[in-house]
């Protein structure tokens, strides 16, 4: 398994509990957690209420606040890890550069950053959603900046930015969550934004004890998530499958609505009216992914914040210029710029993941776009699944859904076991039906995404034009399109030992 954030957590715990124990998690970090570890920055904190982001096999009723603090979040993981003996299974500081298909001993090649190489039976990809971080801003001159340089990931906190100039670039989640963090430590902030995004309040009051007890109630904490779960899938449903007559109209209606009364927000949250303006999206709020929390909004009422709209020219050795000509200095800028996301098929490097007959997935995506059965595997890439992949995120809590991708890697892995095959792929016309199914349910998401809203740029649609990024089948049909597909959907086979010179060959030590 390749990743020990939530996805590879999950996977990890149901392999166990599948009877599978002869299994190693490779995670490029010292820790587990994944962007939980990778990420705490100033004001991290979940967004969506923690009862949801949690495993349905380790519900915790101690959350200190309904919308955990990052580091709260991490720990919890790390907890699970323990709880469930993973930590025996992983082998930190370990980068996969490269995976190939050894076609003769039905196998994987997994190759080191650095050296060597891992071979394993089975590989579970559970490398998550937001892969790296944009390194590059898409800026000139970021080389020629002598101050400081922060970024979400990674956040340096020996460096100290109180009273001191501040810039942040990028207005997603992340800078949502930093803005009101800082903004009353630092001398001056500027908000250099692209495109507004949309951010409602949060309230994120501490969970008082009673409730507490409440939620440590058996069933409680899966009865509520199951309401919202509902009422998710209803959504995505009835989205999937309207006719686009009824769709289109909606969709429509709802984003003018909607903007409308985001400006009524607006004009509560914010004084200043060019401000207001400024911070005023003219897309709808689910185009891109829509923030939540109070601080963001407020923070551009203080007298040490600006929101700048004018567009970025370049870095200079002190600071940014716009393109009005104007310079700015700063003590430390950080880059709020996004990630390399699973939805896009520039991710997918080309040369970095090859199977049967050379497939190249970098190639194969970017020449026939994102696609997999399920969302997890391919034909040309046996013994292999992803957690998240193309059309995957069936709209709910992380949790839910890499719980239920894992179940569907961990079903097949058991049935290949259980027949005592060394090889197991998807078949392609069970592949082709899928996407094609799949592909049709995604008009409205498509119209919505890159009709409606495609000036505004957002991971929710792709280079290529598609909406990859969410599954429009509804959570429930996702979720038992996963524990119940029919294993005639898979081919199987059993590995023919190679005789050389009258004695088997070595097959290499199978490891899932
Ligand atoms: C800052 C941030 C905040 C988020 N907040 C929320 C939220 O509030 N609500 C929500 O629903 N979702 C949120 N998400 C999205 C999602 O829930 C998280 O990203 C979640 O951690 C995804 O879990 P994962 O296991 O799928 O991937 P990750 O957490 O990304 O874990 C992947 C793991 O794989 C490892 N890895 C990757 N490539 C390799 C390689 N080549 N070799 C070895 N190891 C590798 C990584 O180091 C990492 O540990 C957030 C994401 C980010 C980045």
């Amino acid at each position: 398994m390749i990743g020990a954030g939530p996805g590879g957590i999950a996977a990890g715990v149901k392999l166990k509990r599948a009877g599978v124990t002869d299994f190693v998690i490779i995670e490029r970090a010292d820790e587990v957690g994944g962007s939980w570890h990778e990420n705490h920055y100033p004001g991290l904190e979940v967004d969506i209420p923690s009862l949801a982001y949690q495993y349905s096999f380790a519900r915790n009723a101690k959350w200190s606040r309904l919308f955990a603090p990052g580091a709260e979040v991490k720990q919890y993981h790390i907890e699970v890890a323990r709880r469930f003996g993973l930590y025996a299974h992983t082998r930190f500081d370990t980068t996969i550069a490269g995976e190939e298909w050894d076609e003769s001993n039905h196998c994987w090649i997994l190759r080191v950053q650095g050296g060597g190489v891992i071979t394993a039976r089975f590989v579970i990809s559970a490398v998550g959603a937001f892969i790296s971080p944009k390194q590059d801003p898409g800026i000139a001159g970021l080389a020629d900046y002598r101050g400081k340089i922060q970024r979400p990931s990674n956040w340096d906190h020996d460096y100290d930015h109180g009273g001191k100039q501040v810039a942040i670039i990028g207005t997603g989640a992340s800078s949502v969550q930093i803005t009101p963090s800082i903004a009353g430590e630092v001398a001056g902030l500027a908000v250099f934004q692209r495109t507004p995004v949309w951010c409602v309040p949060k309230p994120n009051p501490v969970m008082p004890g009673a409730v507490q007890a409440v939620l440590g109630i058996p069933g409680v904490q899966a009865a509520v998530h199951g309401s919202a779960l509902v009422v998710i899938d209803a959504l995505l449903r009835v989205m999937s499958n309207a006719p686009m007559t009824v769709v289109r109209p909606t969709m429509r209606t709802v984003d003018s609505v909607a903007i409308t009364g985001y400006k009524g927000l607006l004009r509560l949250m914010v004084k200043d009216p060019a401000t207001r303006a400024g911070l005023t999206p003219d897309y709808g709020p689910i185009a891109k992914r829509p923030t939540a929390n109070t601080g963001y909004l407020l923070s551009f009422n203080r007298d040490n914040v600006e929101l700048v709209t004018t567009p970025i020219e370049r870095f200079t050795e002190t600071g940014l210029r716009t393109t009005d000509g104007v310079e700015r200095a700063f003590d430390m800028i950080v880059l709020a710029t996004g990630y390399n996301v699973f939805s896009d098929p520039e991710t997918y490097v080309p040369g970095m993941v090859v199977g049967r007959a050379g497939l190249d997935l970098g190639k194969f995506y970017g020449e026939h776009g994102l696609q997999a059965y399920e969302s997890v595997s391919l034909p040309g890439l046996p013994n292999r699944w992803t957690l998240v992949g193309p059309y995957s995120w069936s709209g709910s809590g992380w949790h839910a859904f890499v719980e239920m991708t894992a179940d569907h890697a961990v079903r097949a892995i058991g049935e290949a076991r259980r027949r005592g095959a060394t090889f197991v792929a998807v078949r392609q016309d069970a592949h082709e039906a899928y996407h094609r199914d799949i592909y049709a349910r995604g008009e409205a998401m498509r119209y919505y995404l890159a009709e409606l809203n495609a000036h505004v740029p957002t991971y929710y649609r792709n280079s290529q034009g598609d909406s990859t990024y969410i599954r429009p089948s509804g959570f429930f049909r996702a979720r038992r399109g996963h524990r119940r597909f029919p294993f005639s959907d898979y081919r199987f086979e059993v590995q023919r030992p190679t005789v050389v010179a009258g004695t088997p060959e070595a097959a290499p030590s199978p490891r899932t």
